[in-house]
């Protein structure tokens, strides 16, 4: 089974809408790392939904989802290129026991400080351009309510997302509705009042047709199944089928720089202790080691200049 992720459009409204499935990305980051059931539920949610925000978004770079969590879960990292490549991992607090059935508020925000940060790093930056942040309430009570909350917020457009994930693979689906002025054919003789009405009927349909699907039949069903089985009424338009796939970007360098914002004095006395650093990366779990030499050189080789970690890339 690949990793598919499918857009349509209704042909005789103006909604479109997105369908993902990713057993393979999802065993990839589960075989490097064992979650808690509800952990795991969490960030395979999240992994699903980032895929369908960034094919949505069509931005030119890297999605990055961020949760500070406050509870039993310290970070979730999940990052999704333009390519849909997707990469996550999940950090969770010392000697901790997690029920099966917590909430994304147990795990998370349990005291109200967990922080949910989306940030767009754009591929070929300007110089001094920034990656945009935006900060995302936590006021949901699943990952998919958050979303759609944020997406309200930050695109002003109805957005509506199922999420599912298991230890087999992570799904989701996406049902947005298009701006007034978005590409469908709208009819010419009927008024803005009588269009817009038109617009939220024909939203409300969708969003009938789409409220039927479960979390087990999202988790069960492959794309092309559930596109006949909820819209099998509609004429359903299909765009080419896109792959993502899990891709980790780590490497020596970004690592090295990581060690090098750690400090001279920590590194020097942190190697003189143990005799070589070994670090693994988070997201694939690749072993990078620093030997006396190697972080003797880091510090040596002051005029390289530092570039800008990806948020996930440093150890904490
Ligand atoms: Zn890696």
């Amino acid at each position: 089974m690949s990793d598919n992720l499918q857009k349509f459009m209704f042909e005789n409204a103006g909604v479109r809408g997105e369908l993902v499935e990713l057993p393979e990305t999802w065993q990839q980051i589960l075989a490097n790392q064992a979650y808690p059931p509800a952990v795991r539920t969490l960030l395979g949610e999240l992994l699903a939904a980032s895929a369908l925000l960034s094919a949505n978004l069509k931005f030119n770079g890297t999605m990055i989802m961020q949760i500070h969590g406050d509870g039993p879960v310290k970070l979730l990292v999940v990052e999704c290129d333009a390519d849909l490549n997707l990469r996550a991992t999940a950090k969770l607090r010392d000697n901790i026991t997690i029920a099966d059935d917590a909430t994304l508020t147990d795990l998370i925000h349990a005291h109200g400080q967990g922080r949910f940060i989306i940030t767009l790093d754009p591929n070929d930056k300007m110089p001094g351009q920034h990656a945009y942040q935006g900060i995302v309430p936590l006021d949901g009570a699943s990952v998919a309510a958050v979303i759609e909350n944020y997406m309200m917020r930050s695109e002003q457009l109805d957005t509506k997302i199922w999420l599912a994930a298991d230890n087999q693979v992570a799904r989701g689906m996406l049902l947005q509705k298009l701006p007034m002025t978005g590409g469908y054919e709208a009819d010419t003789d009927m008024s803005p009042e009588a269009r817009a009405e038109h617009e939220t009927e024909e939203w409300n349909r969708a969003m009938a047709l789409g409220g039927t699907l479960k979390q087990e039949e999202l988790l069960s069903t492959d794309i092309e199944t559930l596109i006949k089985r909820l819209f099998w009424e509609e004429t359903i338009r299909v765009f080419d089928l896109q792959h993502p796939k899990f891709l980790c970007n780590c490497s020596r360098e970004k690592v090295g720089n990581m060690l090098k914002m750690l400090g001279e004095p920590e590194i020097k006395s942190a190697v003189a202790e143990l005799g070589k650093l070994d670090i693994n990366c988070d997201f694939c779990g690749k072993l990078y080691a620093f030997d006396q030499v190697d972080c003797t050189q880091l510090f040596v080789a002051t005029t390289i200049t530092d570039g800008i970690d990806a948020p996930g890339q440093s150890k904490h």
